[in-house]
Parts: C-alpha cells; sequence; structure tokens
C-alpha cells in the first residue's frame, strides 16, 4: 500500500491501556476482556492496537478472516474470533491459523473441517446473524453430533446497549440467559459490548466484547467517564494567501470572505476521510488558535481562514483533537464516532506514542 503523506494519525498507546483499565473497572475480576479491533482497530491500526493490548486481555475479535490471519502473522497469539459468516473459500483458514470460526446457521456445521473450533451465535434481538432463541435445543443436537468441530463459546449482540435503559436489552438479556442455561456451563458466554459494560448492570457473562470504549468513545450521546479518544489527526499548511472581502472559495462558491484576510491550504479532503458533509462545520486549531473551515471540502484540500493571522507554509494543522474529535464530527453530520474513525483513509501514516 502506497502511503499518503499530507498528513498523519498520531495514536496514544498509554491512553488506549487506560481506557482498557477504565472499562474492567465496570466488570467483576474474573470476567475476560475480548478486545474487538475489527477494521483496523476502528481505523487505529489492528496490529500495534492488538500487540499493545495483548498482556492485558484475554481475547481477541475480528470481523474477516484476513483480519485474523494478518494478527497471526504478527506474532498475536492470543484465541481471535472471527465474527463473519463462514465462507467455502477461506473455511479450512480458521484451522490453519488457529483463529475461532463464528456458527450462526445450521449450514456452517458442514462448511467448517475436522478440528475448527467456533462459537455459536444468537440473535437475541439484533436482527442481524444468529441462530433464533427457539433454535436452541436443535443447536445443541448438532453441536453434540458434530464432534469433529469443537465448541468453545456461544454468543449474542445488543441493538440497544449504546445508551441506558433500553428495555430490549432487557429482553435480550434474559433470552441469552436462558439459551445459556441449555448449554454447558463450561462454553464462554458473552453479550456485552461498550455500552452494555458501562451502562447495564445486569450479569456480564463470562467475558465482554470492547470495541469503541478502548479508542475512547462512548457508543452514544452518554459519556463514559474516564475514557479518553487516542488518536488526533494532523495536517500542515501547504499554503497561505491574501484573499479579499467578498472573494469566494472552493467548488459551489458558496462561501464569500466577510473581509480581507488569509486564507489557509490544508492538503486533506474527502479522499483522506475528512467528510464532505463536514463542509464549513468544522474549526481547526494551529498554533493553539481555531479557525473555521471555509468552503466546500475537495477530494483533497480543504481550506482555513486565517482572518489577519499569518503563518508559514509546513505550520502544523491539527484536524482531530480533543475539542473536535471524532465525535463532534459525528454530532454535525447525524452519524457516530464508528463511522468517523472507520473513513480516515487507511493510507494515511500512523505514529504511535507509547
Ligand atoms: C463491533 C462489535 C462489538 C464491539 O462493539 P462496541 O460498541 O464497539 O463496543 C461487539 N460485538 C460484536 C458482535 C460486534 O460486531
Amino acid at each position: 500500500m502506497i502511503q499518503k503523506s499530507n498528513s498523519t494519525i498520531e495514536v496514544n498507546l498509554s491512553q488506549l491501556k487506560q481506557n482498557l483499565q477504565t472499562l474492567r473497572s465496570y466488570l467483576d475480576s474474573d470476567t475476560r476482556v475480548m478486545s474487538v479491533v475489527k477494521a483496523d482497530a476502528y481505523g487505529h491500526g489492528a496490529v500495534e492496537v492488538a500487540g499493545t493490548l495483548e498482556p492485558m486481555v484475554e481475547v481477541f475479535a475480528v470481523n474477516d478472516i484476513h483480519e485474523g490471519i494478518q494478527l497471526r502473522k504478527q506474532d498475536i497469539t492470543k484465541p481471535i474470533l472471527v465474527f463473519e459468516v463462514p465462507q467455502k473459500t477461506t473455511a479450512s483458514e480458521y484451522r490453519v491459523h488457529n483463529l475461532t470460526a463464528t456458527v450462526s446457521a445450521k449450514e456452517h456445521f458442514d462448511l467448517l473441517p475436522n478440528g475448527t473450533s467456533y462459537h455459536l451465535n444468537f440473535d437475541t434481538g439484533m436482527g442481524r446473524l444468529g441462530f433464533a432463541p427457539r433454535e436452541a435445543e436443535q443447536v445443541l443436537s448438532l453441536v453434540e453430533e458434530n464432534q469433529n468441530l469443537f465448541c468453545t463459546g456461544l454468543y449474542s449482540h445488543f441493538a440497544t446497549a449504546d445508551s441506558p435503559g433500553s428495555d430490549l436489552v432487557t429482553e435480550q438479556h434474559r433470552l441469552f440467559k436462558k439459551i445459556r442455561e441449555q448449554f454447558p456451563q463450561e462454553l464462554s458466554a458473552h453479550i456485552a459490548n461498550t455500552g452494555a459494560t458501562a451502562f447495564y448492570s445486569a450479569e456480564k457473562f463470562d467475558m465482554v466484547r470492547l470495541g469503541i470504549g478502548l479508542y475512547g468513545y462512548a457508543p452514544g450521546k452518554t459519556d463514559i467517564d474516564g475514557v479518553e479518544p487516542i488518536l488526533q489527526w494532523k495536517s500542515k499548511l501547504v499554503q497561505v494567501k491574501p484573499i479579499t472581502e467578498q472573494s469566494t472559495v472552493s467548488y459551489g462558491a458558496n462561501w464569500q470572505a466577510p473581509t480581507d484576510g488569509n486564507l489557509g491550504i490544508i492538503p486533506v479532503g474527502y479522499d483522506d476521510g475528512l467528510k464532505r458533509s463536514l463542509s464549513e462545520e468544522l474549526t481547526v486549531r494551529i498554533n493553539g488558535e481555531t479557525y473555521p473551515l471555509v468552503g466546500t471540502v475537495t477530494m483533497n484540500y480543504c481550506m482555513v481562514f486565517l482572518g489577519d493571522d499569518e503563518y508559514e507554509p509546513g505550520t502544523t494543522v491539527e484536524l482531530l483533537y480533543k475539542e473536535s474529535n471524532a465525535r463532534d464530527w459525528a454530532s454535525k453530520i447525524g452519524t457516530i464516532p464508528y463511522e468517523v474513525l472507520t473513513s480516515l483513509n487507511p493510507k494515511i501514516p500512523r505514529e504511535y506514542i507509547l
């Protein structure tokens, strides 16, 4: 992959560890943690995140099998659960790379080769993958018939745990508890994501699956005290030029300078993950001062109005920072921090701060 050189993403690995410690304070001491590092650890870099967390967590989870293989190739040795539906073309890779598959439909038993480990997935209300709760007895028979495969866990996923007080969470919890009771106790049972871990006091079963909280964000509008974003995005001004009152900036000529002043050009655009819908919605920080992004965000550039202030080309510009983080961006454009983070182009170099 050819890396871009117009901006850098800094990831603070000690804050990552701190976030894990904070989330652990919600758990009993014997509850295990599965660290969810799918989508390249929500854009932070799965290899570095997993390498940092490996001594502190019990299991990792990825979405697709290739993400699991990547971690194995980088010497991650803890168990790795793969969420995706097993595919015929890659079914043999689970065993080869010691990855745990997810069985979420009857046909998956036949797809997986002898010796593959798996967790069962039940749909208790998410309305996505998984067996129906009423199929539990039949699924147990299939587990017993398929002695060539190793069932090591069972799980489900909440649809509404991103904020406190949801009745659906209570209902899903009840259904999962009932299913859990029908299966051997030694199987590892897990249902809680970040939201369920922080916002609900109900039993967490054997393990929780933490994603967004590790990266320092709450899943919804309710904060989680003590978790802080671990990622900052920085670029540099490539050009600064004087503009006159009423001159327009960028496509559509929608923005007009209110006064004479300086315009800074930043070499970052929607190709990098700076959403076009954030045009004129953001402030960037230069030298500790904040300035508004003006005009439409283009594919490779966006513009900042500096008023009378003058900066040299090459001056650092902070795009994502504490006071303007992925949650602030998300709320301006009606999305969630997950989408902002995973939209950051993988070609932007990640720098890791210990
Ligand atoms: C992504 C995901 C998680 C992690 O959720 P967060 O809200 O990021 O903590 C847990 N379980 C499953 C099945 C997921 O897909």
